[in-house]
């Protein structure tokens, strides 16, 4: 029985809240905060629970932060605003001796850059306090180190090679939106390429390397390789790691919208001036293109995202793959969610639960795969995202 803050009531907010209301005995309080209050009171009125509220909170701001968390006393803050808040959040949890967990990683308002450098700098200030912060827990981040610490515990004694394929084959009917808040989506797309290889990141141009990968259910979609967060944080804890790289599909519609959308100067984050304003072009083409909490009503399809590993098992050559697909329709139909808000929510709340419930369990900064991955694989196909694996069948990547 504890208390939670949940921060931040978009589409992903949206799913954390719903789960964790599904369990009751585990989160017996929920307040929901966010900078709009009336997002959290609509969430709030879909979401059967006996005692849940609802707050306006500005999570920039650190002594806000902290007089609502002392006012509601919570045991831990699931942080699902924007990865700009990840500090601020991490500075309350730190002054008010609270948990934290997240499910992206921080990166600065004024810069598309986005390392674990800021938050693993947090470490030793959570180990004093002794409280616990878990970063990047939703599906990728999130599930992806679960499933990578899962391959290293049950299926390798080194892992060599890691290829995480994310595909999203679902169609929403709208010429262009993206999946999950757009100034962040569009801000980490449009940024180089970055992979590692022996010891060293190598970078290439936006969208230069992309090949046919074959998905579970759906086919061979052309997938582009792009730097994603896990990368940082899984050659650190996985040091046998020889080469790590990300790959995501995009239809060709997509990348042509993107290419002129870019061409025009409206993904850029410098501010100009606009009739006496001063605006963010991207912040502004995000105020013209459907929220992403808005696409679930008509989404068909199905994203299928996992995890090639190669590596070495009883001195042997041994590859794996190991995925979730998840189906928008059946997302929709269950939490009103399109299935990228639902995977990245139901992982939190499940990482929540466990914190809560001891199975996770440290002081300081932690990335998911340096916790267990077996009660959380357990248990994460009972909370809507089943997960399938094969051991040696899989020669998707052999170079
Ligand atoms: P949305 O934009 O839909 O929602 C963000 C919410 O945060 C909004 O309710 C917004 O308020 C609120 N917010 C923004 N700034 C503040 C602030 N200063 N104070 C308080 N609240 C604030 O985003 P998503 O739900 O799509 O994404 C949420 C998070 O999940 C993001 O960090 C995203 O990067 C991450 N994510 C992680 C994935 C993973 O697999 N690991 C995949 C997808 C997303 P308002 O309504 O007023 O704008």
């Amino acid at each position: 029985m504890a208390k939670v803050l949940i921060i931040g009531a978009g589409g992903v907010g949206n799913v954390v809240t719903q789960k964790c209301a599904q369990l009751p005995d585990v989160f017996s309080e929920i307040l929901l905060a966010s900078r709009t209050k009336e997002k959290c009171d609509r969430i709030a009125a879909a979401t059967p629970h006996p005692a849940i509220t609802t707050a306006q909170v500005d999570a920039d701001q650190v002594p806000e932060l902290v007089a609502l968390i002392n006012d509601f006393q919570p045991e831990l803050v699931i942080n699902v605003a924007l990865p700009y808040q990840d500090l601020p959040i991490m500075d309350a949890c730190l002054a008010t001796g609270v948990n934290y967990l997240d499910t992206a990683n921080y990166e600065p308002p004024d810069e598309a850059k986005f390392e674990y450098k800021w938050q693993w700098n947090y470490h030793e200030r959570f180990k004093q306090a002794g409280i616990m912060a878990v970063l990047g827990c939703g599906f990728d981040p999130g599930v992806t180190g679960v499933f990578a610490a899962h391959a290293l515990k049950h299926h390798f004694d080194e892992i060599h090679y890691l290829d995480i394929v994310d595909c999203n084959a679902g169609d929403h009917g709208h010429p262009f939106a993206t999946n999950f808040n757009p100034e962040i989506n569009i801000r980490e797309i449009t940024q180089p390429g970055k992979y590692y290889e022996n010891s060293t990141w190598l970078e290439v141009e936006p969208f230069s390397v992309h090949r046919p990968i074959d998905y579970p259910a759906i086919g061979k979609k052309e997938s582009y390789l792009l730097y994603h967060e896990e990368l940082e944080s899984l050659v650190k804890h996985i040091p046998t790691i020889k080469r790590a790289r990300f790959w995501m599909t995009f239809s060709e519609s997509y990348l042509t919208h993107l290419r002129v959308l870019e061409n025009v100067g409206l993904t850029s984050i410098e501010p100009i001036e606009y009739e006496g304003q001063q605006i963010v072009p991207l912040q502004f083409l995000k105020a013209v293109l459907p929220t992403p909490s808005s696409l679930g009503e008509n989404y068909e399809g199905q994203t299928s995202i996992g995890c090639h590993i190669r590596g070495l098992k009883n001195g042997k050559p041994q590859s794996y793959y190991i995925y979730n697909n998840c189906d928008h329709a059946a997302a929709y139909q269950e939490l009103g969610a399109q299935a990228v808000a639902y995977t990245t929510g139901v992982p939190a709340m499940l990482g929540a639960m466990l914190m809560l419930t001891g199975k996770w369990q440290g002081e300081g900064v932690f990335n998911v795969e340096q916790l267990d991955p077996d009660p959380f694989l357990e248990k994460l196909g009972t909370y809507g995202l089943e997960w399938h694996e094969s051991v040696n069948d899989s020669n998707e990547f052999t170079d």
